[in-house]
C-alpha cells in the first residue's frame, strides 16, 4: 500500500486509521454476520450508530441542548433549497455574497423567495471580507445567510456579526469542526460531509429548536426539517455508510484532542503553508486579504501559468496530489482539512521553498 498526501478540496483526505478500521469491519460488522450496509436502519446496531454519531457531534463540537442535530442525504446543495423552503415562508432573508458557494446558495434562495444582499465581494473578485461588525441585517429578516469558509476562493470569516433576533444560517461545509462556534448566534448550521467529516452524500444540520418550531408545515416530507427532526434522522433510509464513517472520524478526532486539537492542527498546517508563501519574496502570491485567509483552503499563484503547471506536476511526482486550483479561478490550492497530517503541510511547505529556489 502506498498513500500520498491528498490536498483535494472534496471529496478529500480521511484519516488512515478510519479507512483501515472501516475496511476491517466492512464484511462482518460487530460479529453480526452482515455488513453494516446490509442491515436494517431500524435495527439495534444501526440505531446505536445513529445515536452515537449525534452524541459525538454534540460532545466534540459543544452543541448546546437548544440545538437539534440531523443527518440528511443530499449534501450541502440540498440545504441551499431546504433552508429557504423551510424558513422563508413568504418573508425575506439577508445574504452575504462571499464567493462561489455563497452565490450558489443565493441563487437557490431567490427561486424560493426574497433575498436581500447585505455584502457582495464582487468588486474585489471575492478576495476579502468586511468587518463582521459592519454587516447590518433587517430586523424583519427570517435569517442572515453566511458561508463561513469559501472553499474555492480561500477566504474565511473570523468573526460573526451581531444580528439581534435574526438567526444566522451558515454553510460550514469546509470548516466545520475546525473552529469553535458561538452557537447562540446560529439558527441553523449545515455542512456537506466530504470535507471535514466523512464521505460525500450526507449533510450535518444543526438547527435551533425555536427555528425548527417555526419551519413551514407545507412541504413534502423529505424537504421538511420538522419531519426529519421528528424521525431523529430516520424518517427514510439514511445514508448509513456515510454516517457510520462520520462516527469513526469523530472517534479518531477525539483521540487527536477533539475540537481544540483540531483548532491547533489547523493553525499549524496553515501557518506552515502561508509561511512558505510569505517567505518566498513574492514568488508565491496569495490573492486573498491577510485578515480573512482560510485555514482550510489555501490558494496561491506562481509567476506564470506555465510554472503553476510545472509546480502541480512535480508536486504530484513527489507524492502530493490535488493541488490544482478550482477550474473557475486557476492557480494552486491546498486543502488542509482535519485529516491532513501536519507532516503533510510540512512536506508541502518544504517542497514550495525548494521549487521556488530552483525555478525562481
Ligand atoms: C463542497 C461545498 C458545498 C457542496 O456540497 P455538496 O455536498 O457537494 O452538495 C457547499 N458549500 C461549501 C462551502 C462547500 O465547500
Amino acid at each position: 500500500m502506498s498513500r500520498i498526501y491528498n490536498f483535494s478540496a472534496g471529496p478529500s483526505i480521511l484519516p488512515l486509521p478510519v479507512l483501515e478500521e472501516a475496511a476491517a469491519e466492512f464484511v462482518d460488522y460487530g460479529k453480526s454476520g452482515m455488513s453494516l450496509i446490509e442491515m436494517s436502519h431500524r435495527g439495534k446496531i444501526y440505531s446505536e450508530v445513529n445515536e452515537k454519531t449525534i452524541e459525538m457531534i454534540r460532545k466534540i463540537f459543544g452543541v448546546p441542548d437548544t440545538h437539534k442535530i440531523l443527518f440528511l442525504g443530499g449534501g450541502a446543495t440540498l440545504q441551499f433549497s431546504m433552508v429557504p423552503m423551510n424558513l422563508l415562508k413568504g418573508g425575506k432573508c439577508d445574504f452575504t455574497l462571499t464567493g462561489s458557494w455563497a452565490k450558489k446558495a443565493y441563487s437557490d434562495a431567490v427561486k424560493v423567495g426574497t433575498a436581500n444582499v447585505v455584502f457582495d465581494g464582487k468588486a474585489d473578485n471575492y478576495s476579502s471580507l468586511p468587518d463582521a461588525a459592519d454587516i447590518n441585517v433587517d430586523s424583519g429578516s427570517a435569517y442572515l445567510h453566511m458561508t463561513s469558509n469559501e472553499t474555492i476562493g480561500g477566504i474565511q470569516w473570523k468573526d460573526w456579526p451581531d444580528t439581534g433576533n435574526v438567526p444566522i444560517v451558515c454553510d460550514m461545509s469546509s470548516d466545520i469542526l475546525s473552529r469553535s462556534v458561538p452557537f447562540e448566534k446560529f439558527g441553523l448550521i449545515y455542512a456537506g460531509a466530504q470535507k471535514n467529516l466523512g464521505p460525500a452524500g450526507v449533510a450535518l444540520v444543526i438547527i435551533r429548536e425555536d427555528v425548527l418550531e417555526s419551519c413551514s408545515e407545507d412541504l413534502t416530507a423529505y424537504l421538511s426539517y420538522k419531519v426529519h427532526a421528528k424521525g431523529n434522522s430516520l424518517y427514510n433510509t439514511p445514508p448509513v455508510f456515510c454516517i457510520y464513517m462520520i462516527m469513526k472520524v469523530l472517534e479518531w478526532l477525539e483521540k487527536q484532542g477533539g475540537l481544540s486539537g483540531a483548532v491547533k492542527m489547523a493553525e499549524e498546517r496553515s501557518g506552515m503553508i502561508y509561511g512558505a508563501i510569505d517567505g518566498s519574496g513574492g514568488y508565491y502570491r496569495s490573492p486573498v486579504a491577510k485578515d480573512c485567509r482560510s485555514l482550510m483552503n489555501i490558494v496561491w499563484r506562481l509567476p506564470s501559468e506555465e510554472l503553476e503547471k510545472k509546480f502541480i506536476s512535480e508536486a504530484a511526482s513527489a507524492g502530493m496530489a490535488g493541488l490544482k486550483g478550482h477550474r473557475s479561478v486557476g492557480g494552486c490550492r491546498a486543502s488542509v482539512y482535519n485529516a491532513m497530517p501536519v507532516a503533510g503541510a510540512k512536506a508541502l511547505a518544504d517542497f514550495m521553498a525548494d521549487f521556488a529556489a530552483k525555478n525562481g
